[in-house]
């Protein structure tokens, strides 16, 4: 008997729930993955995540192939050609790992009803499933501390390795190329399991540095695998239990507990978007969902300007240019850049949202809405509306050299480091002197923060009185 393991993010063999479970029943499986080109011409994408996905899909059928073994890829929509592969080898079940976005549940929901076998889906993708940490009421966790003390006091699954199996092809087709698909090759990033390991293996030998350094981007002390976790070369478990080995090793644990904390944060907002998927159009918090964010012709100049770099405001630019180099952006950037999107520009989170889908390598849409709504107050344990970053302070703070900021924006190259945040500042001598003149190689700041700051708090005040009304 024969069982499909119909693959979908978890782009591994290792530790890979549903292959596990089906090899323990069936010494004959069928690994299938399906492409959606419709999806592809769809959804919003860029080539940062489309070319780490087919590395990632490419090293895992060659590396099956390395041991005898082949990777069902057909194409079309997975709800017909599950299904249709399902009944040509007369599939005794076919087995998935869980996905928690709106469209994913659909999807699965959409192919369960057309099988005429069991349809198995298991916990993988997260270290905690969505209803196993509940408050004592069964009710899901909107803050975070809370959820995180009963998270970090949970027994953790060990990864495991599958049973021996054989892989049965079932009429497979090639994998279209990124050309075909209409996208280019990313080469910033490889999507390969062995550069997820590679990342790992680093960050590991420097997780001691993580607590005190995370928060620094020219520091680089991140683990940088959320690509590989979005798309599952590396799973959960591993990563977790890597870090765990190194207790023991180290002076100071501090950093190995910061660090699976942001694993808990990931557990975390995938949880909240299983339970609230309104989340994906809607606020968390119901009561901000009438405040008009601007869109007038000004407004429209200052997003283009924000999407290019080229706000005025060092620190935020850098942000941008190293997601739209990399498609990759530092946690701390993260939360920077779309503060000053909500509180300086005033632009709607949904449109920022869209940006993100199309620019990030790791776009994950719990996450992404997670920390869009944090930072723009109006998600669940969410930043107060009140509580402004001040993008200057906040880059004299986490990168007071400017390191970070020289390195993606050149054009600050020359700026001594008294004006690297506020270059707009320099005497016009020193801006000739250094090569940098305002206006011409770089802009002055395009909004006025401290006047944007209040016009932010006063959307969201308007909003909380038209709620009291
Ligand atoms: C506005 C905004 C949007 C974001 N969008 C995404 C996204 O689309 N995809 C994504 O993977 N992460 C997102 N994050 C979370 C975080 O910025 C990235 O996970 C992190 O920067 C990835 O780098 P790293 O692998 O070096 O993380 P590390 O700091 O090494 O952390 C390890 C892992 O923990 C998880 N993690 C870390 N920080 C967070 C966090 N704040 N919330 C949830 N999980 C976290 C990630 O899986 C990460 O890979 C977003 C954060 C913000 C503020």
């Amino acid at each position: 008997m024969t069982a499909i393991v119909w693959l979908r993010r978890a782009l591994r063999e290792y530790d890979n729930t549903a292959l596990v479970r089906a090899t323990q029943d069936h010494d004959e499986v069928v690994i299938l993955y399906v492409v959606d080109t419709t999806y592809f011409s769809e959804t919003e994408l860029g080539s940062p995540r489309v070319s780490f996905w087919h590395d990632a899909v490419s090293s895992l059928k060659s590396q099956l192939e390395e041991q005898g073994k082949q990777l069902t890829i057909r194409q079309g929509d997975p709800v017909t050609v599950v299904p249709e592969v399902a009944r040509a080898i007369d599939a005794d079940a076919v087995y998935v790992n869980h996905d928690y976005t709106p469209y994913a549940q659909q999807r699965d929901e959409a192919v369960a009803g057309a099988l005429d076998c069991p349809f198995n889906s298991f916990q993988d993708i997260v270290l905690h499933e969505k209803d196993e940490i509940l408050t004592n009421k069964e009710t899901p966790y909107q803050i975070f501390t809370y959820y995180h003390k009963k998270w970090r006091k949970r027994e953790k699954s060990r990864p495991v390795e599958p049973a021996e199996y054989e892989t049965v092809p079932a009429d497979p087709e090639p994998l279209p190329d990124l050309d075909t698909l209409g996208f280019e090759n990313h080469t910033y990033w490889d999507g390969s399991r062995e550069a997820g390991r590679e990342r790992l293996m680093a960050f590991m030998d420097a997780i001691e540095n993580y607590d005190e350094g995370r928060d620094y981007p020219a520091r680089e002390e991140t683990a940088t695998i959320s690509p590989h976790l979005k798309f599952g070369t590396l799973s959960p478990r591993e990563v977790y239990w890597e870090s765990e080995r190194m207790r023991g090793r180290l002076d100071d644990e501090t950093g190995i507990d910061t660090w699976q904390q942001q694993l808990a944060w990931r557990d975390f907002y995938m949880q909240l978007l299983w339970h609230y998927p309104r989340m994906t159009d809607e606020p968390f918090q119901e009561q901000y969902s009438s405040i008009e964010w601007h869109w007038d012709e000004q407004h429209k100049e200052h997003w283009k300007a924000f999407c290019a770099g080229q706000t005025g405001y060092p620190f935020v630019d850098a942000g941008m240019r190293q997601l739209k180099e990399t498609g990759w952006m530092h946690n701390r950037l993260r939360m920077v850049v779309t503060s000053f999107a909500a509180k300086d520009l005033h632009i709607d989170w949904r449109r920022l949202h869209t940006h993100f889908k199309r620019h990030f390598v790791d776009a994950e849409v719990a996450l992404m809405i997670g920390g869009i709504q944090w930072a723009y107050s109006n998600g669940t344990d969410a930043q107060p509306y009140f509580r402004v970053f001040n993008p200057w302070t906040q880059g004299e703070r986490y990168d007071p050299d400017g390191t970070f900021i020289r390195e993606w924006v050149p054009e600050l190259q020359a700026v001594p480091d008294e004006h690297i945040h506020t270059p707009h500042e320099m005497p016009k001598t020193v801006q000739q002197q250094v090569g940098c003149v305002i206006g011409k190689d770089y802009p002055a700041p395009i909004v006025e923060h401290s006047e944007e700051r209040e016009i932010a708090i006063e959307l969201f005040e308007n909003a909380r009185d038209d709620g009291d009304d």
